[in-house]
């Protein structure tokens, strides 16, 4: 697995591996503790990050209600009801790692803003 994407399963710095991304339960950091890597990009780029939670949420409810219907055992009330707190509850568990995963996308194209002074080569 690519360094960059096992530092965004641990919640890490894509540059470092080293610091944490959040600060708390979901505020970021703006850059990394360890070694000065901005995880800042400009204003709503992690917008994208939401996107692809977005992404996830609305396949895996279609893949989950296709096998509700195909099993024929749930009620259209009871698939509502537990598609409704899948989509709610998916991506609140979800989201950090979908923005870690963002995050170390365009860390791995060489477009996020270096820290000045930072000579190390483009990942
Ligand atoms: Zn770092």
């Amino acid at each position: 697995m690519n360094a960059h994407w096992n530092a965004a399963v641990r919640l890490r710095c894509p540059a470092c591996g080293h610091g944490r991304l959040y600060a708390q339960l979901f505020d970021m950091h703006p850059a990394c503790l360890a070694c000065g890597q901005t995880f800042v990009m400009g204003d709503g780029d992690f917008v994208g990050g939401v996107y692809l939670n977005y992404g996830v949420v609305a396949i895996t409810s279609f893949i989950l209600f296709a096998m509700m219907e195909q099993a024929g055992t749930y009620t259209v009330g009871q698939e509502v009801g537990y598609l409704m707190t899948f989509v709610v509850l998916f991506p609140l568990l979800t989201v950090r790692h979908t923005r870690a995963f963002f995050l170390a996308t365009v860390y791995s194209t060489g477009t996020l803003p270096r820290p000045p002074g930072d000579h190390r080569p483009a990942p």
